[in-house]
């Protein structure tokens, strides 16, 4: 874990999903990367999705980001306007054209094959790609695996690091980040920013927080200004927008129009995020709306926000996310959603916490606070789509992030459940729920309400 940096756990991708877009374009990509060895051989590729990716994939759109993966496309830097043309081109031309090898027949009909009967190894969100030569002899065959967050690892290599070296302060659990906040007179957000800068210049990583906090406010702004419907057979309706024209057009405020804007500001990214927008992870996409709807209340609502204290979010809550990630797990299919909207909201109060001056105490306090009440809380998209429950459960996520955070810090800091606690038992309860709650659709409101 010592390897594990915030800009890890925050990346700029695009939606729908960062375990079933992101990581399986991030496969490909990779992939795609291998078979330049076998230039001028490659004449097929086929790919075969298992588990939640077979289950889920179509809804969350993996068979177009293993296209694009393949195409040498990454989900930082592809165009989101460019993906429809990219996509129907290869439909209609029926080739893929490969970085360094050329162009292949390839319909995705007959090349991207979905396995819903068994599983590869390691993680239910396995991949097999295999690069055959013209005569059908296999050149290489290779496993991945989206492993959440869009984290990805290669058969059984280790997770790739993008550190080489270990983390100044290192810890792995709750209680060893405290101890070392507390043995080097610290607080979490300043001790992160210390690893941070052994990996990278101060001024980078600046920089690269103020662009993850400029992605966000884009997502929101662009959420917050389109009406429509969203891609899919359900035909659901955007509503950020209609409720920030609402609140704008009050004469008189209301007591809870803050609340209102909160609902708005994550209704607006997973509503991007579902339409296959520019998003960042945070520390998945399915759950990307409530931390920067937590830190829009901050920057708009709370009085004398500043730069430095938006800073000491992102390096709290990342701190927390890495807690997470190396302790249990940031992915739905092995989790269900307390893996995503649950993590999300533990790490958004612990941000806020620390954005608003809180002690380390409180801001692991809030952390707990914001895990323990998603306990249990079920992965179950309608249709395997990344709508129904997942947009508005991001609003509920980030209005109990925050009252999370304000239980916190009316506290003394003194409580019975510590963050290790909740995270063993979060690791726990998604060992033990059953799979159909782990993105496979294959229960709870999924199979309980009618798609149409
Ligand atoms: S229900 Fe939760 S975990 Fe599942 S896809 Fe939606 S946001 Fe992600």
């Amino acid at each position: 874990m010592s390897t594990i940096s915030i800009f890890d756990i925050f990346k700029i991708g695009i939606g729908p999903s960062s375990s079933h877009t992101g990581g399986p374009m991030a496969a490909a990509f990779a992939f795609s990367e291998q078979i330049k060895a076998y230039t001028r051989q490659v004449a097929r590729v086929q790919v075969t999705l298992f588990g939640s990716l077979a289950f889920t994939g179509k809804g969350h759109g993996t068979d177009t980001a293993i296209i694009l993966g393949l195409m040498g496309y990454l989900p930082a830097t592809i165009d989101p306007d460019a993906v429809e043309s990219l996509l129907r081109a290869v439909h209609a031309s029926k080739k893929l054209a490969l970085p360094e090898v050329g162009v292949i027949d390839f319909d995705p009909q007959s090349e991207l094959l979905f396995n819903y009967e068994t599983e590869l190894p390691r993680h239910t969100n396995g991949m097999r790609f295999v690069a055959s030569d013209a005569a059908g002899a296999a050149l290489l065959s290779e496993d991945y695996y989206s492993l959440g967050g869009g984290f990805i690892a290669r058969g059984n290599d280790p997770e790739p690091s993008s550190q080489s070296t270990r983390a100044k302060h290192e810890f792995s659990n709750s209680a060893t980040l405290l101890a070392a906040a507390a043995a080097a007179d610290l607080s979490i957000a300043e001790l992160v920013l210390r690893n941070e800068q052994q990996w990278r210049s101060a001024d980078e990583v600046t920089r690269r927080m103020d662009d993850i906090w400029s992605a966000m406010q884009a997502c929101i702004g662009r959420g917050l200004k389109t009406d429509g419907v969203l891609p899919g057979r359900m035909a659901v309706l955007r509503r950020a927008a209609k409720l920030r024209r609402t609140l704008e057009a009050r004469v008189v405020p209301m007591p809870l129009d803050t609340l209102d804007w909160v609902n708005a500001f994550a209704i607006a990214v997973n509503e991007e995020n579902a339409a296959g927008g520019r998003v960042v992870t945070s520390p998945t996409n399915g759950a990307a709306g409530i931390i920067p709807a937590v830190m829009m209340y901050y920057q708009r609502f709370v009085p004398n926000a500043s730069q430095a204290g938006i800073h000491r979010f992102l390096l709290t809550a990342g701190a927390i996310g890495i807690l997470y990630k190396v302790n249990a797990s940031i992915s739905g299919a092995e989790m269900g959603c307390q893996g995503e909207v649950g993590v999300a909201c533990s790490m958004a109060a612990a941000g806020l916490v620390a954005a608003l001056g809180g002690s380390n105490d409180h801001v692991e306090e809030a952390a707990e606070i914001g895990m323990e009440h998603n306990l249990g809380l079920t992965c179950d998209p309608i249709g395997g789509m990344v709508q129904i429950p997942c947009i508005e459960r991001n609003a509920m996520g980030a209005v109990k992030a925050i009252n999370a955070a304000r239980l916190a810090m009316h506290g003394d800091g003194t409580h019975k459940v510590t963050l290790d606690n909740v995270i063993a038992t979060m690791r726990q309860t998604g060992l033990d729920m059953s799979s159909s709650y782990k993105e496979t659709s294959k229960g709870g409101l999924a199979v309980n309400v009618p798609e149409c």
